[in-house]
């Protein structure tokens, strides 16, 4: 049984924190959000009053926050109540240059910083499977790895502290081009007079093939239900990441700035909140 402080009860970290409790932690949850607190005591789970009130005397603390300044934010304000030993993972998705900064700022307090985003959305985190990619210090990830392992069904190891956040976010790059590509192509197949449904399923046993192709198009963007539970204000956030390591490390990447561009307008069109499937709506009608 670990001491685990968990911060940021969302979409992902609700079923996240929950299956710790399942599995027998001590899991104190906080999230500014009252219904999201409530939610975590329903579950089993106990919730704080505030973050410090979480963090006290926890050996392991996670955030599971929209991004890394909140992260940074989060945990500059908590590393006098953080005791040397313990141990921040971050399973949010954030920016890995910021990630470094971070790690180095608490390991002089002691603290060491494991970086764990995840991939696999609600649905897996729910059912425990998500893909979980963790940077940092080998012995710290095999320190925390049960705890990890509860609720990720292949955890990787990707070398120092920010690769996994590297990761997820080039992961989400790829991502959110395939489905880009997924929507116009339905859309120019059905101007033609091709069946969405059929086009789906051609797709998925052909080399068009992609997670958006299996997993979206049937239940989120054909139906226009724009329902998968990530937002297209964190897709676009995680494009960013990606185009941003790009451009420091001076790599070309022209389809990242493109496909950033994109989503970053499509963001200022239908607001950070949409589903991030309603890409689609902005792409165009499909007839
Ligand atoms: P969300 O907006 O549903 O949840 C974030 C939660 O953090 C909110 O409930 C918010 O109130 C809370 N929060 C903000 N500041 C806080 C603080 N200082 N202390 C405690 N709680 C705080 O977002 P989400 O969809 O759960 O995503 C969380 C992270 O996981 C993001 O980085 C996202 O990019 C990543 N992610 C999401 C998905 C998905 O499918 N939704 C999949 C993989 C990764």
């Amino acid at each position: 049984m670990t001491r685990i402080a968990f911060l940021g009860l969302g979409k992902m970290g609700l079923p996240m924190a929950s299956r710790l409790v399942r599995a027998g932690h001590a899991v104190t949850g906080f999230d500014p959000v009252e219904a999201a607190r409530l939610a975590f005591v329903q579950a089993g789970g106990k919730a704080a009053a505030g973050a410090r009130e979480a963090a006290i005397g926890a050996e392991v603390l996670i955030t599971m926050l929209p991004d890394g300044k909140a992260v940074r934010a989060a945990l500059l304000e908590l590393a006098d109540v953080l005791s040397a030993g313990s141990i921040v993972v971050d399973m949010s998705s954030s920016a890995p240059l910021g990630t470094r900064e971070l790690a180095e700022a608490l390991g002089k307090k002691g603290i060491a910083m494991v970086d764990a985003p995840v991939s696999g959305g609600v649905k897996r985190a729910i059912d425990g499977s998500l893909a979980i990619m963790a940077g940092g210090d080998a012995q710290e990830i095999a320190r925390i790895r049960p705890v990890l392992e509860t609720m990720g069904k292949s955890v990787f190891t990707t070398g120092a502290i920010g690769s996994g956040h590297a990761m997820k976010a080039l992961n989400n790059y790829v991502s959110a081009a395939g489905l880009v590509a997924a929507c116009e192509a339905l859309q120019i197949g059905a101007k033609f007079g091709l069946d969405p449904d059929l086009m789906a399923d051609i797709l998925n046993v052909s080399t068009g093939r992609n997670n958006s192709t299996e997993v979206k198009l049937k239940p989120f963007v054909i139906p226009k239900t724009y329902a998968s539970g990530f937002s297209l204000g964190l897709m676009a956030k995680d494009l960013r990441t990606a185009d941003d390591l790009a451009r420091a490390l001076g790599v070309p990447a022209r389809f990242s700035h493109a496909t950033t561009a994109l989503w970053e307008e499509a963001q200022q069109a239908l607001g950070p909140q949409a589903d991030h499937t309603a890409i689609d709506a902005f792409l165009g009608e499909r007839e």
